[in-house]
């Protein structure tokens, strides 16, 4: 039997039409395709603003750099987190601060990042991690009563919903992955999300080298256009082919997040029973997309999380550590930090199951057959 993959994105023709499209219009770096990926998406999540970068990592140090924040500010992130959260804030010179996360969601809170505030702190990352959306509106109040600049690392949270509304839309910084880990995928790619007309004009001109005009309206243009560079930039830009992709994979999001919902609410019910395994839910203030299927396994359970993957694998079943902690890396050697008791939980205790949108019924049997055996229940 075939391995069932952790994730695999949903791919047909119609992207491999729209990226051939755009190689045979003979314009495949950023261009007409790129910008109107980038409104499509920023109409979609709810922003006025979108600006397509190389990818979130980019997008995350980009924001960073838009608030001018640079050596001796500190900038809280969570260390339960992909480890460019954290990386972001040393590409602009600053210093990560780790802050611990809440058990129930994996995200950070008021209370956990709380006691990293000093009087350094100018910013604080918040990310919807594995999709969870966070509970934003407290930890904006907290920094706004003190400040302090809030970003959101919205990278798996493309289609989850927050108070009643998109993820993102609520006119924060917000930077988004469409890397094919993530569900609405262009290979790589970015975004930078915001209701700011003016931070948006600078984040476009500053992912195109500072350049005060774009390289797409200069060839456009009949009459020779002598560009000027008015700040130091960076090339972070998105290519016509991706935004191509991306147009397709975002008429498909909504589908995409229905689908996912419902293998979840199918992983939800037929492991409600394990003894010792508790499975991702949504929090009280929003849905999940649920990009990451996480559960957690506690001493209640007969295998460890590393047993279980182990065991998994040996069925066929290609299931994942759960998220990273950022402090534990050698990158982060001799970093200081607070209490990241649960992070350490969390990271030590979950695994992420298969879940993908071509996923069968069939298949996600055979992923909670192997828990149940393990758990030592009767197959269903
Ligand atoms: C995937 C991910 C990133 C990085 O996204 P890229 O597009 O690969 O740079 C950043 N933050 C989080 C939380 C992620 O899951």
């Amino acid at each position: 039997m075939d391995t069932i993959p952790v994730m695999k994105p949903w791919l047909d023709d119609a992207e491999a039409k729209a990226a051939a499209e755009a190689v045979s219009s003979g314009w495949i770096a950023q261009g007409p395709r790129v910008a109107e990926f980038e409104s499509a998406f920023a109409a979609h999540i709810g922003a006025s603003q979108g600006v397509a970068l190389s990818s979130c990592t980019t997008a995350l140090q980009l924001a960073l750099h838009l608030l001018g924040i640079g050596p001796g500010d500190e900038v809280v992130v969570p260390s339960f987190s992909f480890i460019a959260t954290a990386n972001c804030v040393v590409h602009v010179g600053g210093t990560p601060v780790f802050a611990d996360v809440e058990p129930q969601d994996g995200n950070v809170s008021v209370r956990t990042v709380e006691p990293t505030l000093t009087g350094r702190t100018r910013a604080v990352v918040v990310v919807d991690q594995g999709g969870v959306p966070a509970d934003v509106e407290p930890l904006r109040r907290l920094c706004e009563s003190r400040g302090i600049h809030l970003v959101e690392d919205a990278a798996c949270a493309a289609g989850s919903q927050y108070r009643g509304a998109p993820v993102g839309a609520s006119g924060l910084l917000a930077a988004w992955s469409f890397h094919p880990r993530k569900l609405l995928t262009t290979g790589e790619g970015g975004m930078l999300t915001t209701s700011d007309e003016q931070v948006a004009d600078r984040a476009r001109r500053l992912r195109e080298h500072g350049m005060n005009i774009s390289a797409a309206t200069r060839h456009q243009n009949r009459q020779p256009v002598i560009e000027s560079y008015l700040e130091v930039g960076f090339n972070f830009r998105m290519t016509d082919i991706q935004a191509a992709v991306g147009l397709v994979q975002l008429a498909k999001l909504e589908e995409m997040v229905q689908r996912r919902r419902s293998l979840a609410a199918g992983y939800q019910a037929m492991l409600a029973d394990v003894p010792g395994l508790r499975t991702v839910q949504d929090p009280a203030w929003g849905e999940s997309n649920f990009q990451s299927f996480w559960v957690e396994l506690d001493h209640d359970f007969p295998l460890t999380r590393n047993e279980m993957l182990t065991v998994l694998a040996a069925d066929g079943v290609s299931a994942r550590a759960g998220i990273m902690a950022a402090h534990r890396q050698p990158a982060y050697r001799g970093h200081g930090h607070g209490d990241l008791s649960t992070t350490e939980r969390l990271t030590d205790n979950t695994l992420i199951l298969p879940l993908f949108h071509a996923m069968t019924e069939a298949e996600q049997a055979v992923v909670v057959g192997v828990i149940h055996r393990a758990a030592g229940l009767r197959a269903a």
